[in-house]
This record gives C-alpha cells, sequence and structure tokens, in this order.
C-alpha cells in the first residue's frame, strides 16, 4: 500500500527524542530479548544461526519487508511497526498451511536510537511470543527506516496450501472482513478523524496462522489479501487457469467500515484495498461444514463470496441483484502507475 499524506513533514519535524548507541549494543539489546525454542542449536551472536529440522517435514520460507511511507504511515508507532513487520511474513505461513517457527530480522535505521528499538520489538516479539516464533538472527544497518523479515516455518510435505489448487465450481471464501485498514488509510490520507477499530486493522493486522493450518487438507488453494481482493485472487485464477465470479455484496464488512463511508466507497476499498492480512482460499462445495467446523475451532469467521468459473484469468463481480459491478481499481501495484 501507498501512504502519502499532506501532513508528513509536520510529522517528520515532530520526530521524537532519540537514544543514540552503538551498533553492537543494540544487538546485544535484541538478543537479550528474544525468546528461543528447543530445536534452535545456536541463536543471535554469531555469525550464523542452526536451526534443527525435524525429518519428516518440509522447510517453508518467506520475506516480506515494510518501507517507511510505503507499507506504514510515518506516524506508526514503532511498536505497531514491529507487530506488522512480522504479521506480514505470518501471514504468508498461514496462506501455505505451515506452521511458523523461526525469523530472522534485517533493521534499516536512520539512527541508532534504543528507545526506538525497545519499542519496536515490544510489538514485534508479542506476536512472536504468540506463535512461539524464535528470532534467531539478523541484520541492523543504517539507512532509511526500513524493516525486513525473513519467516521460516515446516510443513508435511505435500501438505501445503497453493495458489495453484483452485478447481471451477469450487467455492470461493474470505476469513474475516475486508477494507478496514484501506479505510482507515483512506481517512489517514485525507486528514479527517481516524477510526481506532480501523486503525488497528491497519497497524496490527491478525495473520490468519490457525485458519491456514486447519484449511490444510480441506482447501484446494489459498492466498493472504495483502494487495487487495482482486488482485490476490487475480494471482490464485493465474496460477490455476481458472476464473472467478465474485458477489460484491456478500463481501464481508466490519460495522466500523459501514458506519465511516458510503456504500459505494466501502464496496471499493473491501474490493481492492490492501493491508486486509485475510485468507482467499477455495474449497469444494461438498467442503462447507468441514470448513465451517475447522474455522469455528480457530475462532475465525469466514464468509463464501462466489465461486470459480471456467473462464481463465477472469474475475468478475455482481451485486446482490444479480447486476455487473466495476470496482473503480483492481489493487495496489508497487511500480504500477
Ligand atoms: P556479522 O558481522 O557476522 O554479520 P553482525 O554483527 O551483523 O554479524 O551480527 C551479530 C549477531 O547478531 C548475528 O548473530 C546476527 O544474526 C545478530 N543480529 C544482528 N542484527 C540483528 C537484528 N536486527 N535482529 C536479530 N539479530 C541480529
Ligand atoms: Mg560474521
Amino acid at each position: 500500500m501507498a501512504h502519502r499524506g499532506r501532513r508528513q513533514q509536520e510529522r517528520r519535524a515532530a520526530a521524537s527524542v532519540t537514544t543514540p548507541m552503538p551498533e553492537f549494543d543494540l544487538i546485544a539489546r535484541i538478543h537479550a530479548r528474544a525468546a528461543s525454542r528447543g530445536d534452535v542449536v545456536l541463536g543471535i551472536g554469531d555469525d550464523a544461526a542452526i536451526l534443527r529440522l525435524p525429518p519428516d517435514r518440509d522447510l517453508v520460507v518467506a520475506m516480506d519487508t515494510l518501507n517507511t511511507g510505503v507499507h506504514f504511515p510515518e506516524d506508526t508507532a514503532p511498536a505497531d511497526i514491529g507487530w506488522k513487520a512480522l504479521a506480514v511474513n505470518l501471514s504468508d505461513m498461514a496462506a501455505m498451511a505451515a506452521t511458523p517457527a523461526w525469523c530472522t530480522l534485517s533493521l534499516s535505521l536512520p539512527q541508532s536510537d534504543a528507545v526506538w528499538v525497545d519499542d519496536f520489538l515490544d510489538g514485534f516479539l508479542a506476536l512472536a511470543a504468540q506463535h512461539e516464533v524464535a528470532l534467531v538472527g539478523g541484520d541492523t544497518t543504517r539507512g532509511p527506516l526500513s524493516v525486513c523479515v525473513t519467516i521460516h516455518g515446516l510443513v508435511e510435505p505435500r501438505g501445503a496450501l497453493r495458489r495453484s489448487g483452485a478447481r471451477v465450481d469450487d467455492d470461493i471464501w474470505v476469513t474475516g472482513t475486508l477494507g478496514d485498514a484501506a479505510g482507515a488509510l483512506r481517512q489517514w490520507q485525507t486528514g479527517i478523524a481516524i477510526d481506532p477499530v480501523l486503525r488497528a486493522r491497519l497497524d496490527r493486522p491478525t495473520p490468519r496462522v490457525a485458519a491456514g493450518f486447519a484449511l490444510a487438507g480441506i482447501a484446494h488453494a489459498c492466498i493472504d489479501v495483502s494487495d487487495g481482493l482482486l488482485a490476490d485472487l487475480a494471482h490464485v485464477c493465474r496460477a490455476s487457469r481458472v476464473g472467478a465470479a465474485l458477489d460484491v455484496d456478500a463481501l464481508p464488512a466490519s460495522d466500523a467500515l459501514r458506519d465511516a463511508f458510503d456504500r459505494e466507497t466501502a464496496r471499493a476499498l473491501q474490493s481492492a484495498g490492501g493491508d486486509d492480512y485475510e485468507l482467499c482460499f477455495t474449497a469444494p462445495k461438498t467442503a462447507r461444514i468441514s470448513i465451517e467446523s475447522a474455522l469455528f475451532g480457530c475462532d475465525v469467521p469466514a464468509t463464501r463470496i462466489g465461486r470459480v468459473t471456467a473462464d481463465a484469468g477472469l474475475v468478475v463481480l455482481h451485486d446482490a441483484d444479480g447486476g455487473a459491478w466495476s470496482p473503480p481499481r483492481r489493487g495496489y501495484e508497487h511500480f504500477g502507475g
């Protein structure tokens, strides 16, 4: 997502007081706070980490970067940046039905600021603890604020969910609600008061790790919604050589989103906004009951929003009355116009 607010400069001018500290001390601070786990043979402190893999699992690896002003507004609290940097990576594990285990963290900081790093770790390590993920190494450099995380997870051989498994006539489902994060961003960009519920969804997305795991063996294909539902579903369609027909009025919306925006704006945010970190997956119609019980077991709601069609590469939308509906735009592209 892109974040360009007209109040950026004022915010930058109001940047907080910093506590400089040598790089080595910063790393020692990170080391002191990072929890380990039994399969970490060697964690932070040497030239590389050593991790013990179970013999009956495949290793699943993903990396995601957050750049200031591109992936989060400049006024985002350091703890929220820490949370989100890990959350977006955990979300990739969720989409593969993998169990996250270890991560590494590359931090680029404009100045060596111990207070900022402590606050950042509050968010990062709180989420890591929730998912029993060990921070096992990283890199700390000077430069524009940027956070890059690599996550390592485990999956049973052939147990991962892929983008390429969707089949014609599958149901299309999505977890949680869509458009909340994009709604907060819209409010931030237009300078109006930001709804705290929406802002929390932007700053602290909930990676659907348990849901992804529960869907293994049931769903045919899965992706996490990071760039907007339509853009991400298009990836599934391309990889699976199928199309999709969606009911725009079936897209799940939070009360906060409904209260804050008119119907057309809400539809646009839900279908093409980004940063939701919900799972979009396809599954056979015969699996409806198993899906509902699997997701009920992890307390994650899911909604059926459409079906897979034979029109390869084509994602079409209709409204509740069956009329065609087109979004103002399809999703966020970093190098798009
Ligand atoms: P090297 O020069 O050998 O690459 P570094 O001085 O960069 O080593 O790092 C020393 C140790 O601290 C390594 O184990 C590295 O993985 C760890 N480390 C450095 N930065 C971070 C960070 N931001 N988060 C976690 N571990 C880090
Ligand atoms: Mg070294």
